[in-house]
């Protein structure tokens, strides 16, 4: 371990604060250390392990399109991809997928429909996307000019123009815009980097209804609430909303990375031939990848994330250490008494992976994680509390 540290520090640029652990292997939701200490997983990649590791339905369909050919590009069809539209279309309503490769690449993509569509029936002055403070949409100059975070953008600006970052909740900060500028809204329903924050309803409710009297596009970002991960297919369905746009990532491929951009019917032709492209979007491991999670995403699974999910809510809830609860289904964060990056550490050293998101602690196991492993996770969690 102290080797692989020194050569990371050498060799790796300094972006990321690493952990003390080195997993060499995992099984389910259960990950083990170079010297055989087991952890019980509650972070899964940060919302990527949907199904958990070593899982032989998810390894079967990608060992099987790996022994036919990993990659050929997108200048010819391949069955992958192909499916892979044809189920997130028919398992949301939506009507064209692009693909690409991760959450900022599938949030560019809606950004530039959004555009197109906009200066098309609208006219040239209408490009602005609204966003909200307090909002994560990437990294790229373009996803970070979205993401409504100063401190992510002080040392890379200026940043991609078009870009108004209001309060969430505040429906009257939109309606103070000029709304013949505004080509899109772009916002995440739970808020997950922010510090997992649902907007409220009635928020929600007035954002699609003005979105749809003044041919405003709604874009949600599922990169993090998507797949079912807050025990909807899409967060957007716990609000009786439907957006134009949906962007997703993360579990999508359960670990291999594959983004989605969805198209309702008012932008599904918006983008024509070389508009827009990527050389590994839908990649056929990655999309075989995807197809494998999105075809066991169903009731059943949906149904257990909710049962676990109010497991945790109710273990939790009157704890001694735990100020508020929030989130929906496996998206969870605790606002904790104590400073949750020493509860993190703490829970390290204790066999568990948690995160943090702003200054509470968050939860986003594996969809499939068994009970007798999250029960034991949170009787420790309860300890560090
Ligand atoms: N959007 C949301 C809501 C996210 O949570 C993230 C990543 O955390 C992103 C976009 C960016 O995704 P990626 O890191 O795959 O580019």
């Amino acid at each position: 371990m102290s080797n692989l540290k020194e050569l990371d520090k050498k060799y790796i640029a300094n972006t990321y604060n690493r952990f003390n652990l080195n997993i060499v292997k995992a099984n389910g939701s259960l990950v083990y250390d170079e010297n055989g200490k087991e952890y019980i997983d509650l972070g899964s990649g940060i919302g990527v392990t949907a199904f958990g590791f070593n899982d032989e339905a998810y390894k079967n369909a990608i060992t099987e399109q790996l022994n036919l050919y990993q990659h050929t590009s997108n200048l010819y069809y391949t069955e992958p991809c192909v499916k892979l539209a044809e189920l997130l279309c028919n398992k949301t309503g939506f009507k064209k997928v692009f693909f690409s490769n991760s959450g900022a690449e599938s949030n560019e993509c809606a950004i530039k429909v959004a555009r197109k569509y906009a200066a098309e029936k609208r006219g040239s002055n209408c490009y602005k996307i609204i966003t909200l403070i307090n909002s994560f949409h990437g990294r790229t100059i373009t996803t970070l000019a979205a993401t409504g975070q100063d401190v992510f953008h002080k040392d890379f600006l200026p940043l991609t123009d078009g870009f108004i970052n209001l309060p969430a909740n505040d429906f009257e900060s939109i309606k103070a815009q000029n709304k013949d500028e505004i080509a899109a809204i772009m916002l995440e329903t739970i808020q997950g980097e922010g510090g997992v924050n649902p907007l409220n309803q009635e928020y929600l409710s007035a954002v699609y209804d003005y979105c749809n009297k003044n041919d405003i596009l709604l874009i949600v970002d599922e990169v993090q609430t998507g797949n079912g991960r807050t025990g909807k297919l899409y967060s957007y369905e716990h609000f009786n909303i439907m957006p134009d746009i949906v962007s997703t990532a993360k579990g999508l491929g359960g670990g291999l990375p594959i983004g989605a951009t969805l198209l309702g019917e008012k932008v599904e032709n918006v983008l024509g031939f070389s508009d827009h492209g990527s050389t590994f979007g839908a990649n056929p491991v990655c999309a075989a990848a995807a197809l494998s999670i999105m075809s066991r995403i169903d009731k059943a699974l949906l149904q257990e994330v909710n049962k676990k999910s109010e497991y945790i809510f109710n273990a939790l809830k009157n704890c001694d250490g735990v100020l508020s609860l929030s989130g929906k289904g496996l998206m969870i964060g605790i606002e904790t008494k104590k400073d949750a990056k020493i509860i993190v550490s703490e829970l390290l050293e204790k066999g568990v992976l948690c995160l943090t998101a702003k200054t509470k602690l968050r939860l986003l196991p594996a969809l499939n994680i068994p009970f007798k492993d999250l029960e034991k996770a949170i009787e420790i969690i309860k300890t560090c509390l």
